[in-house]
This record gives C-alpha cells, structure tokens and sequence, in this order.
C-alpha cells in the first residue's frame, strides 16, 4: 500500500512540532495530526509561562550566580531518586537531558531567535540537603515572550515546510488507533471531528463527521499527557501522596485527555511509571476560566505563611517555593485537599506570580516599559490584582479576626480558630527584625534576599505580617491543580519505544509528556520545573532527527 507520508506526528503541541520540523528539515515528508483545530497549535506549551531549566549561562553569570553541570546534575539525581529497574532510560535521559541544558540548547534555542528574560528566577528550593531535592541555584530561565515565544521558532519552521511541501497538517483527525504490521508501527486510523472555530483552549466539538486512514515508515506519538482527565489522574494517584484528592482543578486544557496513552498502549507500547505525576498546590479557580475547572498556580515568593486547613502552619522546609510533591503529601495526609497561604498586601505586591502566558501580559507581550513595573510599580501586577478583587479564593480583610472569619466562611469547615493562627503568626513576627533568626521560613527570606534577582522582583522587604502599615490582610485558599504526567512510554536516547518484550517497535517514537519527556520518566519522581519545555524540545529533536534518517 502506498505510503501518505514517510512520517507520521500525533499532536501538534510543542514535542509534535520539534519533531516534525526536525524532519521536514532532513527533507523527509510529514504528516501533523491533531484533533484540535488550527487556533490550538501549540499545544500546551501556548499557555506555559515559558520557563526553561538552563545551566550556566549568560544570564546566571550576569547575575553572580556559579553553575555547572555538575551541580545540576547532583540536583536532578537528588530530586529524581531513581530507584526502580524501569529506571535505566529514565535515567540516561536525566544524564543526556542535563548535559542539553548545559550545552546547546540555549544556542539552539537563540539561533532560532528566542530570547530570554535576563532575571533567572530560583524554583523548588528544597531544604534539605545538598544531595536531596531542589534547585542548588537559580535555574528557571522565562522566555521572552512566554510560551508563545517558545513556540513561534517552531510553528515559523513548521509553515515554511508547509509552504515547500514537506509538511501537512491535518487538523479535526483523531487518532484512534495505531497499526502494527509485522511487529512494525506503519500507520494510524481516526475519526474526523466536525470544524469548529472555538477559541484556543476553550473545548472543541467532538462530533465525528468521518474516518480516515495514514501510513507511513514511521509513527511519532507526541500526544500529551494526562493532567486534563481526572478519572484517570485519579486512577494513577500513587498511595506514597495519600488518597486522591476528592476535588482538583485544572492547569491544563481538556485535550490533555491521556486517550492517546492508551491507544499507543493498546499497540503494544511499554508504559512505565504511571504513577509519577506533578501537581502543585498553589492552585487557585480563574475567576475568568478558558477551560474547564481552570486552575491557575501561584508562583510564590518566600515570605507567605502555609497553613493547612485545620490552621497548622506547614512544617520546615515546606515553605512556598520549595518542594510541590513534598506539600502535596503534607496535605493529602490532613484529610483535606485544601491549604492556606497568608499574607500582607506588600507580599502580594512584590511576591505573587502566576503561572500562564495569558497571566503575564507584559512577558507574553514582549513589553519592556510593562515589564519594568514589576520591580517599580506600588501595587501588584494587574492579574494578580484582578484575582485579589474577583478571584473566588480570596479573602482580603483589614484585621485577623475578620479575615479567619472570612477563611471560615469560605471553606464551610469552620476548622480555623482566630487563637491558633495569631499565637503562630505573632511567633513569626517577633523573629522578623534580626537578620540571623530561628525560624527557618524568616532565615529563608533572607537568604533570598541575598540573591539580586529575588531582592529586585521576587521577594518583599521583611516586616511583620500583623502590621497594619503593609496591609491589608489577605488569605488564599490554594486548591490542588493537575499539571504534568511523569511517567509514559519507555524510550532509548533515539526516542524508540519499547515493546512489552524489552524490545523496540520498529518505526513507532514518542516524545514530550508522552514519554515522560523522555525514556518513560526523566523527572523520577520530582521535578526541578521548567523541565518540562525542555523536555519537548530534546526529546521531540531526538524523535525527530532519529525517525527521519530511520526512514532514509
Ligand atoms: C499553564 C501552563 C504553564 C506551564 N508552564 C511551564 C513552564 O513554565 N515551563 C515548562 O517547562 N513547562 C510548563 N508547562 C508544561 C508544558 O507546557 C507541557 O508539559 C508541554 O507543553 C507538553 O507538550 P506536549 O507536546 O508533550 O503535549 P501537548 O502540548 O499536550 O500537545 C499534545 C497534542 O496532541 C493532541 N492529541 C492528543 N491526543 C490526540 C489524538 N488521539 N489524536 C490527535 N491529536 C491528539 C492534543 O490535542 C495536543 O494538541 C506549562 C503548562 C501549562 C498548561
């Protein structure tokens, strides 16, 4: 039978359009197949902020800090800690991963006209120690542009081959299944999805309108992961984080259905670490959603009080910033899904970011004079503003007593009492005027305070919380938000999948959340973030580059 293409890519997120474009680059002809209409190119990675995890660069150097691969690599072995037989891909992918984030990935990336913001922000701080999880140093790099600026070199690439021939797009084709023929990947069938010319990220029709049928040398499943279907993030939820949350939100569009995964599974894929996954708990509901149950997570600065839903104040080192899987096993263990920060008005001010390009105008928008209001501007970035005023999580009050009344009010529990969180927020306020102190949340905001580009944008001058001059007084109740899966199927350094046998599907390749960004898990259990990106970027290259010269 006549081959469509020598290639076929599912998804046209971010590791379906590295990929595709590293094979039209080779001059090898490609199929895009993407059930979402054209507005969704991009995938996900559209509505990311754009965080890239970089080692020693320009820009850390710029701002004193010292990396190297070495400390990088100590770090994702800490934070990773591999410990299963299904980790030896996970693991080299962590090795070669390390080793892109060090070398060539900034160049790459800057060849193709990417731009970096030149504040390197310091995500999951740990607070352990130096073998055990968390970023050493500041690492999370956002693009210029935020996600759509991570993107546009892609989609460019990808309409340039559009335009010469070597590359389709079939937008509204569903896969539906894979075929294997003599053990080999050579096609996909589907359904066709009626058009429909939704907004991007909102959810598209699913009425079938026809079927269709593709075959080429080779398959590259580049689909996504799981983080939009709650059944299925549920059915996965590792015991070692307590039980599933009974309610979640969502940071990530409905296409992240997780379908696909069974789909390539029911091929004959190799499916590892299914139940590693990667959600925050800083999540809040967007008082104006895209998608359904849309989360949105806060990226907080150091200083916002944690407490839990009873009013305990989290335990060292689980301060905000410092390890996600860490809280989220805190939480789950309190009965409740649900968390509290507490804070002042001039925290919010100079603490509060949210995750998302469409959170972040000034970044999104490439706007320097916008931008610089970060570090100048008397009160907080406009979005954030805008959920203080409508978000349905916020509580902002200008005494305790009324905002733990207003917490109550809130969650319906009636479990905080106004003694418990005074007696614990006044104990945090009398360590605040030393610079050497007890209380290692307060000993943590100075040490952030030290690095320029957490004083300059990042971190509020240390006062006291209960002090009326730095109100008024805010609670945000912080809901659990799906995100990122962290297993997926196994693949060698080529992106080739592994059969249930140990050995490779000949012409079947997955890359991105698919993979678990590479190998079946290149995170192990935890993430240093801004990983994420990155791993589409090396895992689809690596697809890409290999099934092109496969097909040769
Ligand atoms: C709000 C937000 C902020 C983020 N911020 C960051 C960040 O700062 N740094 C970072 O590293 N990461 C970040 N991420 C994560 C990152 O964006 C994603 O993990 C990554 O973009 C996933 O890319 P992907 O190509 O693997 O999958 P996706 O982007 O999910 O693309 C998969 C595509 O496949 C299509 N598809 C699925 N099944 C089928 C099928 N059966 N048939 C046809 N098509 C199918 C889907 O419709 C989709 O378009 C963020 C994510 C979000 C949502």
């Amino acid at each position: 039978m006549a081959e469509d293409a020598d290639v076929i890519v599912v998804g046209s997120g971010l590791a379906g359009l590295v990929a595709a474009t590293e094979i039209a680059d080779a001059g090898r002809r490609v199929i895009v197949v993407e059930q979402e209409g054209e507005q969704s190119l991009g995938g996900q990675a559209f509505w990311s902020l754009g965080g890239l995890f970089l080692v020693d660069t320009p820009e850390q150097r710029r701002l004193g800090i010292k990396d190297s691969y070495e400390l990088a690599l100590q770090d994702w072995m800490g934070s990773a800690g591999f410990d299963r037989d299904e980790d030896l891909w996970p693991k080299r992918w962590a090795e070669a991963y390390v080793a892109f984030a060090a070398g060539e990935k900034r160049g790459w990336l800057r060849a193709m006209g990417h731009r970096i913001f030149p504040v390197v922000g310091w995500a999951e701080r740990g607070g352990y120690d130096a073998m055990s999880h968390g970023n050493s140093v500041p690492r999370f790099h956002v693009s210029w542009g935020t996600g759509p600026g991570v993107v546009e070199p892609f989609e460019r690439r990808a309409r340039d081959a559009q335009a010469s021939g070597l590359l389709t797009f079939r937008f509204r084709h569903r896969v539906d299944a894979l075929t294997v023929t003599n053990g080999t990947a050579d096609g996909i069938t589907g359904s066709i999805l009626e058009p429909d010319d939704i907004e991007r990220g909102k959810s598209s029709s699913r009425k079938i309108i026809g079927d269709f049928s593709l075959r080429a040398q080779a398959v590259i499943v580049a689909s996504g992961g799981i983080g939009g279907n709650h059944d299925l993030v549920r059915q996965n939820w590792p015991k070692r984080l307590g039980e599933a949350p009974k309610h979640m939100i969502s940071g990530v569009p409905e296409h992240v259905d997780g379908r696909m995964i069974g789909i390539t599974e029911a091929a004959g894929a190799r499916l590892i670490n299914r139940d590693r996954m990667w959600h925050y708990v800083e999540g809040i509901r967007n008082w104006n959603p895209i998608w359904p149950r849309h989360g949105i997570r806060i990226l907080p600065g150091p200083s916002s009080m944690w407490f839990d839903a009873t009013g305990a104040r989290l335990p060292a080192p689980l301060f905000p910033g410092s390890d996600t899987l860490g809280q989220l096993q805190y939480i789950m263990g309190t009965g409740y899904d649900y968390s509290w920060f507490v804070l002042t008005q001039s925290i919010i001010k100079k603490e509060f970011a949210l995750s998302g390009s469409e959170q972040n105008p000034d970044l999104t928008g490439k706007s320097w004079r916008m931008t610089i209001k970060r570090a100048t501007n008397k009160g907080a970035p406009g979005p954030v503003e805008a959920f203080k005023n409508h978000g349905a999580d916020f509580v902002v009050r200008d005494n305790l007593a009324d905002l733990v009344a207003g917490m109550n009010a809130l969650s319906g529990d009636n479990l905080l009492k106004l003694d418990h969180l005074k007696g614990q927020i006044e104990a945090r306020d009398r360590e605040i005027s030393n610079p050497y102190v007890k209380d290692t949340q307060v000993m943590n905001i100075h040490n952030a305070r030290r690095y320029i580009g957490d004083r300059l944008i990042r971190s509020a001058k240390p006062h006291c919380i209960l002090d009326p001059a730095h109100g008024p007084l805010i609670a945000v109740k912080l809901n659990i938000v799906t995100r990122k899966t962290l297993g997926g199927f196994e693949t060698d350094l080529d992106s080739r999948v592994f059969g249930m046998n140990g050995q490779i599907i000949q012409g079947l390749y997955a890359a991105g959340e698919a993979a678990g960004f590479g190998g079946g898990g290149v995170h192990g259990y935890r993430s240093l973030e801004g990983t994420f990106l990155g791993g589409c970027l090396f895992s689809g290259r690596n697809a890409g580059r290999a099934a092109a010269k496969a097909v040769g």
